[in-house]
């Protein structure tokens, strides 16, 4: 039956994580035995099932704001683990780009790990352990035309998660960032009907072609191997990796 679970004990907040990424990374911490805070919109029979299936709590906190983000970490309480995964797109040249959404982008992809951080580290450092995973993206790295928020954006998390590092790297506590290229999750699938009929191509040119055209691999990422990867960075063996990006992209910005 193996002894306790090397996150046993550790209590871990993910914002974002009533889907996607968020989700898996959510599972994969209460799989090695974390306590669960998640934080995401959906409606209730959802939050129902998801608080049920990892013994959760859910805070509804809207993260677009300095007091949704303060509302969160008051529900959460202090954590061990900050996983800051919320994030929104936009995409329109930048001379149309609509204001709201550059303030809404930046706001959520960007300036609430910056609440979320400076509130959750002083437990951190109280206890001599701590983990900040920021899910930036291949945004962070490389840029792409009509995205000017979300490259931004991810880019600033890149620079504050370096940042993070720096000061907390005598504390016990890590930063990094994971970044991923194109993940397959049900809004990606969704939109291939769609895209098979509005350019008249076949589900296998759609999703080479226009989807992974950046992606060497041909190959989605899957949300699981998101949240592998963020359970590794907060074993034991990972305490001396900080101020990291990762990259689980099938190879874009190598190229
Ligand atoms: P998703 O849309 O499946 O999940 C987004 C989550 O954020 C949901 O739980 C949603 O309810 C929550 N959310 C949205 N607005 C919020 C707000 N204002 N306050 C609080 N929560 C809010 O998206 P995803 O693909 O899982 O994306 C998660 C993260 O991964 C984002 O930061 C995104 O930029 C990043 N990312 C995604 C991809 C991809 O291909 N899907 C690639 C690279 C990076």
């Amino acid at each position: 039956m193996g002894g306790p679970m090397f996150l046993s004990g550790k209590r871990a907040l993910v914002t974002g994580s009533t889907s996607g990424i968020g989700l898996a990374i959510a599972q994969a911490l209460h799989r090695e035995g974390a306590a669960i805070v998640l934080n995401g919109f959906g409606d209730e029979a959802l939050i129902a099932r998801l608080t049920g299936e990892l013994g959760a709590d859910h805070v509804n906190a809207d993260l677009t704001t300095r007091a949704g983000c303060e509302e969160l970490m008051a529900g959460a309480g202090p954590v061990d683990i900050l996983v800051n995964n919320a994030g929104m797109q936009h995409v329109a040249p930048v001379d149309e780009f609509p204001v709201d959404k550059w303030d809404a982008i930046i706001a959520l992809n960007l300036t609430a790990a910056f609440h979320t951080a400076r509130i959750s580290v002083p437990h951190m450092k109280a206890a001599g352990w701590g983990r900040i995973i920021n899910t930036a993206s291949a945004h962070s790295l490389t840029a792409s035309p009509f995205k000017s928020a979300y490259v931004a954006a991810k880019h600033g998390i890149a620079g504050l998660t370096k940042t993070l590092a720096l000061e907390l790297a005598q504390t016990g506590i890590t930063a990094n960032c994971i970044s991923p290229g194109y993940v397959w999750t049900s809004l990606v699938e969704n939109q291939i009907p769609d895209t098979m009929a509005a350019r008249g191509l076949s589900r296998e040119q759609v999703i080479n072609d226009v989807l992974l055209a950046k992606q060497p691999t041909k190959r989605f990422v899957q949300p699981d191997e998101v949240g592998a990867l963020a359970a590794f960075l907060c074993r034991p063996e990972a305490g001396n990796i900080t101020g990291a990006n990762y990259s689980i992209d099938g190879g874009w910005t190598a190229e």
